[in-house]
């Protein structure tokens, strides 16, 4: 790129947003999309995902079709982009709800190239009579937004976004942009493969947020816990996710009785209700919202100061996404989340009865939920492995509870020794809760039946109970001694480092765990 083009590029940022600078890696991205790449995003939420589409649609030649699965998100995104360029034609929603003669209107701003963007719900892109008219104008680019939706391993996977990549093949041979915030591998690599853009371009941010602090609680009394927790940050702005609008109801209601300015948030609300609710919080009317899942979406307030979960969400990616919505003005914010064994079950409950693959792919994101709950390492660096990055958490300064007191730590080479030797006897076939009972030397109906008690290390590891076994396997996983197979729902198996380790064993300090199962009670 030769330094004129920079300029205009950051003039055209100026000309159109009103902003100095591009953020990370925006520049580069909009780049790879001028130069006709297809190019994958994974950024977190807040992180300036859409200028990446934005702009270059701006600048480019024809229409740029950008799918998003929400329609009310589509239409604050057309409202911005109207405002920066004054002319409404420049971008347009097409999707079920506009009649026809707002349609027709819409295309026949396209045809005459005055669109810019046009975003569209990806039932939308599906009929025929729609494709039929985009293969007849000039297309500059594809733009995916929320492109996990493609992902049965995403946290909000869509069927529909499955049979995009035919659908732009069907229209037009230009890029497609991918953009999500979920970051872990095995959506990634789902992506790349159901759009068939192994080769694109990718960039990834960080997901590290230095300014949130995390910490977990065992779930005892929770509700006074709450109230003194509030009462301890009185006037902030916090959010307190439950399960269930029952809960969210109870509780708000609990919150008010002591004096805690807070509202309920969920969406069982008539849509009037919820409004005023929302904006009661974002206007500081209300200190404290108590809310569902169904909070938060689009929301942007800057100085939300913690969030609780009163209940342990059903993935990591969630916890992520929610608790992301602390600091986002760079102040600190902290997440607490109340945890017990039995809210697990719960969710595992909701799981029977939906298709087979899909309770697979939900218990093992349970599994993950739980594993970052009961580690006693920093938890800044079990998430951020979670999401494919390698952390170093002298890095965290305290901004976790177990960096803030640390567990008791024990050499465990001999342990780790066992444990890779036994995943290599099982013949790398075999999920966790299986290795401990092996390492424990149970005689479980598959131990039997597999004959694995004939095995040399079969209860080579008896002298420690399955806390310290699933914390061993946990920080082999964490230092990628081993690894765990999503195809095949967590399989443990070798890595190279794994291998290395067994050759030349070294030290391994290993952290004592988390015990939750005493005295625990689920808050209802
Ligand atoms: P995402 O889609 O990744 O969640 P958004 O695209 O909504 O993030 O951007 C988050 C905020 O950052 C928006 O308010 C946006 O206007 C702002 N923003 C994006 N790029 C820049 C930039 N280069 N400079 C300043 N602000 C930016
Ligand atoms: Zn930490």
């Amino acid at each position: 790129m030769s330094v004129t083009e920079v300029s205009e590029l950051n003039l055209a940022l100026r000309k159109y947003f009103g902003y100095d600078q591009f953020r990370g890696d925006q520049e580069s991205i909009i780049k790879s999309i001028l130069d006709k790449k297809n190019t994958f995003v994974i950024m977190p939420t807040g992180g300036g995902k859409s200028m990446c589409y934005q702009l270059p649609a701006l600048l480019s030649e024809g229409t740029a079709i950008i799918v998003s699965p929400l329609i009310a998100l589509m239409k604050n995104q057309v409202d911005a982009i109207r405002n920066v360029s004054d002319d409404d034609s420049v971008a347009h929603v097409l999707n079920s709800s506009l009649s026809k003669t707002d349609a027709n209107r819409v295309k026949e701003d396209i045809k005459a190239g005055k669109t810019k963007l046009l975003y569209v719900a990806p039932e939308s892109l599906t009929k025929q009579s729609n494709i039929d008219f985009f293969t007849s104008v000039k297309i500059s680019f594809f733009a995916i937004d929320e492109a996990h939706c493609i992902s049965e391993w995403g946290h909000d996977f869509r069927p529909e976004y499955r049979r995009l990549r035919e659908i732009f093949e069907a229209i037009s041979d230009v890029p497609i942009i991918a953009l999500t915030a979920t970051a872990t591998p095995k959506v990634q690599q789902d992506i790349q493969k159901n759009l068939n853009m192994l080769d694109a371009h990718l960039y990834k941010a960080s997901f590290n947020r230095d300014n949130l602090y995390y910490e977990v609680r065992p779930k005892r009394d929770v509700e006074k816990e709450i109230i003194k927790y509030i009462r301890k940050r009185k006037g902030k702005s916090g959010i307190i996710y439950c399960l269930s609008r029952k809960k969210v109801e109870q509780l708000s209601e609990i919150l008010r009785v002591n004096g805690i300015n807070a509202l309920g948030y969920h969406a069982g609300m008539d849509a009037a209700t919820r409004v005023k609710h929302q904006d009661a919080f974002l206007m500081e009317e209300a200190d404290v919202i108590v809310a569902t899942i169904a909070f938060g979406m689009g929301i942007d307030k800057p100085d939300v100061r913690f969030v609780i979960h009163h209940d342990i969400p059903k993935s990591l990616e969630s916890y992520y996404q929610e608790t992301g919505r602390a600091g986002r003005d760079g102040g600190v914010g902290e997440c607490v989340a109340f945890y017990a064994y039995k809210d697990i079950e719960k969710l595992e409950k909701f799981l029977q009865g939906k298709p087979v693959a899909e309770q697979e792919v939900g218990r093992q994101l349970l599994f993950e939920i739980v594993s970052y709950a009961e580690t006693s390492i920093c938890r800044r660096k079990y998430l951020l492995h979670y999401f494919g990055e390698e952390y170093d958490d002298s890095r965290c300064s305290e901004m976790c509870d177990n960096c803030r007191n640390p567990k008791e730590k024990t050499e465990g080479k001999t342990e780790v020794l066992n444990l890779l030797h036994s995943v290599i006897e099982l013949k790398e076939m075999q999920r966790a809760p299986h290795i401990c009972s092996f390492l424990n030397g149970e005689n479980t109906t598959e131990i039997n039946s597999y004959k694995h008690n004939l095995l040399p290390h079969f209860a080579s590891g008896k002298e420690h109970d399955k806390i310290l076994w699933n914390a061993v396997i946990r920080q082999a996983l964490v230092a990628g001694l081993i690894s765990k197979d999503i195809e095949t729902y967590g399989v443990i198996k070798m890595t190279e480092r794994g291998h290395e380790f067994i050759e030349k064993p070294h030290s391994f300090i290993l952290v004592k765990e988390h015990d939750y199962t005493l005295d625990e009670d689920s808050g209802d």
